[in-house]
């Protein structure tokens, strides 16, 4: 059998790893000029920095962690919520560093509230939107928060309104709380900071046919053949496995003769797409302190801006910082110029740490939501999505189109291990036709 998979991040490689070990023919089509999709890991700063996915999120039963073993990627435990004491620095407006102790009970405060709020939120709000379960809480129904310190307070108010913001990658009114669906592996969040998730799909690509900068424009699809039209000249195959990101199914950039099924169009059209976007910088030396994993900053711009560094001198020594910006914060990001949007990091550092801070060396900012193959960053359940969209997405169709990616996912879905097992799952469903 001959199988025809359109993109070669995560999920597509995975399937043809899977195919191609089954022994059978197998080829790859990638519209960029590299493999990894939205996995992208640069080095040109100086550190193996990924642009895209950057962690393992949950290492314990999560399947990536073998592959990156064996491909001799190495990763640091990330600490988040600062569980070790000393690993979120927190700043307010104004630069004022917060106590951290007070600033992490806040985190913990919230993170306590709304997992209670979980239990008792069905028919409490009205919609099940995380805005409403924010309202719930900053109304009084499971808050605490009295007498809680000026830095308990910014703690929780980050948490609410930052961290979540892009943890979905979307802002709190379009995000649905979708209780349970997600699921979290344990053993926290480990950052490929030695060879990057470039180095784990290069190791699982081996040995696949993957022909690059070839952009698929249309599939066609029969009883006995499926023909792949591209910017290149047409493809025949037997079947065909789709792993596009969910952004380009909703462009409509790739047609399909015939059309999807309706239901399969309606869930694409329901599922939500995320922003996501990340600005790194390199200085001539460090000026910061390298125990933080995380530097917070609690911006009063609106949406607010910088107020979420990842600090690599920690992780590996080099003078760089990656400042990320989720949902509404990185849709306002992207109309910002790179020279603005650098004055702006810089400035916001100046607040932090003085003014003695130098101009960055150089840079690199990611603009995910203008990517044409992959408009958007990851996909999140949206208010008004239903509970079997994602099934309905990964559906096969007239037993010779079959769909993988993050978004096909249940419970990994925006996730770099949820594409690798939607690969899997699809070779499966290919090889048992
Ligand atoms: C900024 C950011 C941060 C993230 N952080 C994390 C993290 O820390 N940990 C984590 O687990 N996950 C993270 N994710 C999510 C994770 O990266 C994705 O869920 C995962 O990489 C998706 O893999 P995929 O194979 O489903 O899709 P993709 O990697 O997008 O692969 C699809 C492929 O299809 C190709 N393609 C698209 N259109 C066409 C076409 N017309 N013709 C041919 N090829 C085409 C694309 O170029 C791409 O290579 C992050 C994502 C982003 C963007």
């Amino acid at each position: 059998m001959k199988i025809i998979i359109v993109g070669a991040g995560f999920a597509g490689v995975a399937a043809g790893r899977t195919l191609v070990d089954a022994g059978h023919e197998v080829v790859i089509f990638e519209g960029r000029d590299r493999i990894g999709g939205r996995t992208h890991t640069d080095s040109s700063l100086g550190p193996d920095i990924d642009f895209g996915g950057s962690w393992i999120h949950g290492p314990h039963g999560n399947p990536l962690n073998a592959i990156a073993k064996a491909a001799g990627a190495t990763w640091k435990w990330t600490d988040f919520k600062n569980l070790i004491g000393d690993s979120v620095m927190a700043f307010d407006t104004d630069g004022t560093q917060l106590d951290t102790a007070e600033y992490t009970q806040g985190i913990h405060d919230y993170d306590g509230a709304m997992a209670m709020l979980e239990g008792s939120i069905l028919g409490q709000a009205p919609d099940d939107s995380i805005k409403s379960m924010a309202d719930l809480y900053a109304a009084g129904l499971v808050d605490d928060s009295a007498g809680e310190s000026y830095a308990t307070a910014k703690g929780n108010l980050f948490t609410r309104k930052i961290r979540f913001q892009y943890e979905n990658a979307a802002s709190l009114e379009e995000s649905a709380y979708n209780v349970g669906a997600y699921l979290k592996l344990p053993g926290g969040d480990n950052l490929l900071c030695g060879g990057g998730y470039r180095r784990v799909i290069t190791h699982l690509a081996r040995g696949v046919e993957i022909k690059l900068s070839l952009a698929v424009k249309d599939i066609k699809y029969a009883d006995d053949r499926v023909t792949v039209c591209t910017d290149q000249g047409d493809f025949v195959g037997d079947a065909c496995l789709v792993t596009v990101p969910l952004g380009v199914l909703q462009s409509g950039n790739i047609t399909f003769d015939p059309q999807l099924p309706a239901e399969k169009a309606a869930a694409i059209d329901r599922m939500g797409m995320g922003n996501y976007e990340k600005i790194a910088l390199k200085f001539p030396k460090i000026f910061w302190p390298t125990e933080p994993h995380r530097i917070n900053f609690l911006s009063d711009h609106e949406p607010p801006l910088y107020n979420a560094w990842l600090n690599f001198a920690h992780f590996t020594g080099d003078p760089v910082l990656v400042c990320y910006h989720g949902g509404p914060m990185a849709q306002y990001s992207n109309t910002i110029e790179d020279e603005d949007l650098i004055a702006g990091c810089v400035e916001t550092l100046k607040k932090m740490f003085g003014p003695d801070v130098p101009d960055p060396v150089s840079y690199i900012r990611t603009r995910w939501a203008e990517d044409e193959f992959s408009l958007g960053s990851y996909s999140f359940t949206k208010v008004g999505q239903l509970e079997g969209d994602r099934d309905e997405l990964a559906k096969p169709v007239a037993q010779k189109l079959f769909f993988a990616g993050e978004a096909t996912h249940p419970n990994f879905y925006g996730t770099v291990h949820g594409a690798y097992e939607s690969g899997v799952r699809a070779a499966r469903e290919i090889l048992s036709v």
